[in-house]
């Protein structure tokens, strides 16, 4: 039995006329002698629109009762594209996590799948052509609804497909990965192979391509994703092993950071790392760092999501207190641009050509790793460093 695994995003059954379409691309799969496995997200902005709805009610609704809601837009779309299929005289059939045995652990709202039950999903292939799987959803141990994350029915798929050894297709509106996000640069390439430590990396560092929990998965086990456009033939991209040619592949934006500066502070290294310890434990998402020893003082500048901010502030003016030299300042509107690529390993000046190209752009943080290098900078200035980025690397 030749397994494919195919999920279709949002936007792709966004609605009846879509889902038919879809049905029919998934009849002429089937020709080929191939058993699919279909993953779907919920409809357009179903998901959004849940989530709106219990803010009206709740600023801090319970997170079992907020998955049991956010479950239903994947329930939605498989039952109406299992119904799409029947109509066709396709063989199918839909199942949620409950009845496709796919199970979590207890971290409601961001749960991680541990396991499936392939057994029950092979069985249901014999005796169906296509099944249709609910994405973005588990079960926990009390039998309660998860939901795996925002983007999480990426995840579903390539959970699914590297536990059957399947191939695992994922569609959206972009025919493939691009070099840049083509929303904001829309001369970026397509990138025909992508290696996962770089798709890793581009999507920890902005990219919304693909769920990040998906590409590790994909990694461990080799599983390669192609990734195409529901609505088109074009070629698309594939992740999985190997070396590409290039030393920068792609560029990855992260808009909605904001920079904390304390100065002044005592040199007193065991204050500093317990800030950096209660930041951790408070989930606080500390990111770039720079620590300057100046004169007698130390001064710590770090980047933060934007929501943060309030309790970010809350927490350092409390635990800075007794410090009266100490001044903390906020930068608002920054925006981390990146370059990712495995060929940075292997080959000099990346980070020279990399700053260089930003000109006169001001940076007021940076990080890099052997793969990838990352500024911050001011949002005002983003276009114009992306320009000069993929001019630079011909990207
Ligand atoms: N429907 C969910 C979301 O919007 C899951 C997904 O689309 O992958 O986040
Ligand atoms: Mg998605």
């Amino acid at each position: 039995m030749n397994i494919i695994v195919q999920k279709y995003g949002g936007s792709s059954v966004a609605d009846s006329e879509k889902i038919k379409q879809i049905a029919k691309k998934i009849k002429e799969k089937i020709k080929e002698n191939n058993k699919l496995i279909i993953v779907v997200s919920a409809m357009g902005k179903t998901t959004d629109n849940l989530l709106k709805l219990s803010r009206e009610i709740s600023k801090k609704p319970n997170l079992r009762e907020l998955d049991m809601l956010l479950t239903t837009g994947e329930q939605i779309s498989a039952s109406l594209l299992s119904i799409a299929l029947n109509e066709i005289k396709i063989k199918a059939k839909s199942l949620n996590a409950y009845q496709a045995g796919i199970y979590t652990n207890n971290e409601y709202n961001h749960a991680k799948i541990e396991k499936f039950d392939t057994k029950n999903i092979l069985n249901h292939l014999e005796n169906y052509q296509v099944l249709v799987i609910t994405g973005f959803q588990g079960i926990n141990q009390n039998g309660d609804l998860t939901t795996l994350g925002r983007g999480g029915s990426d995840t579903s798929a390539v959970a699914l497909a590297s536990s059957l050894n399947a191939k695992c297709e994922i569609y959206s509106d972009y025919p493939g990965i691009y070099t840049i996000d083509p929303k904001l640069y829309p001369n970026a390439k397509k990138i025909k192979k992508v290696n996962y430590d770089e798709m890793l990396e581009m999507s920890r560092l902005g990219s919304k391509v693909l769920h990040y929990r998906s590409v590790e998965i994909a990694k461990k086990y080799k599983t390669i994703i192609y990734c195409g456009a529901t609505f088109s033939e074009e070629e698309g991209s594939y992740i999985m092993p190997g070396i590409e040619d290039s030393v920068v592949t792609g560029l990855s934006v992260d808009r909605g950071q904001t920079q904390v500066n304390i100065i002044n502070l005592p040199i007193n290294y065991s204050l500093i790392n317990e800030i950096f310890k209660i930041t951790t434990e408070k989930s606080f998402n500390v990111d770039m760092i720079s620590i300057i020893n100046a004169n007698d003082k130390i001064n710590v500048s770090f980047s933060i999501v934007e929501n943060d901010k309030a309790d970010m502030d809350e927490f350092l003016k409390t635990h800075l207190k007794e410090f009266k030299d100490v001044k903390l300042s906020y930068r608002y509107n920054l925006t981390k641009i990146s370059v990712v690529g495995v060929g940075m390993r292997s080959s000099k000046g990346v980070a020279m050509r990399f700053f260089k190209s930003l000109d006169k752009i001001p940076i007021t943080l940076v990080t890099t790793s052997e793969i990838k290098i990352s500024a911050l900078i001011d949002e005002t200035n983003l276009s114009k460093a992306i320009k000069n980025i993929a001019e630079e690397f011909s990207l």
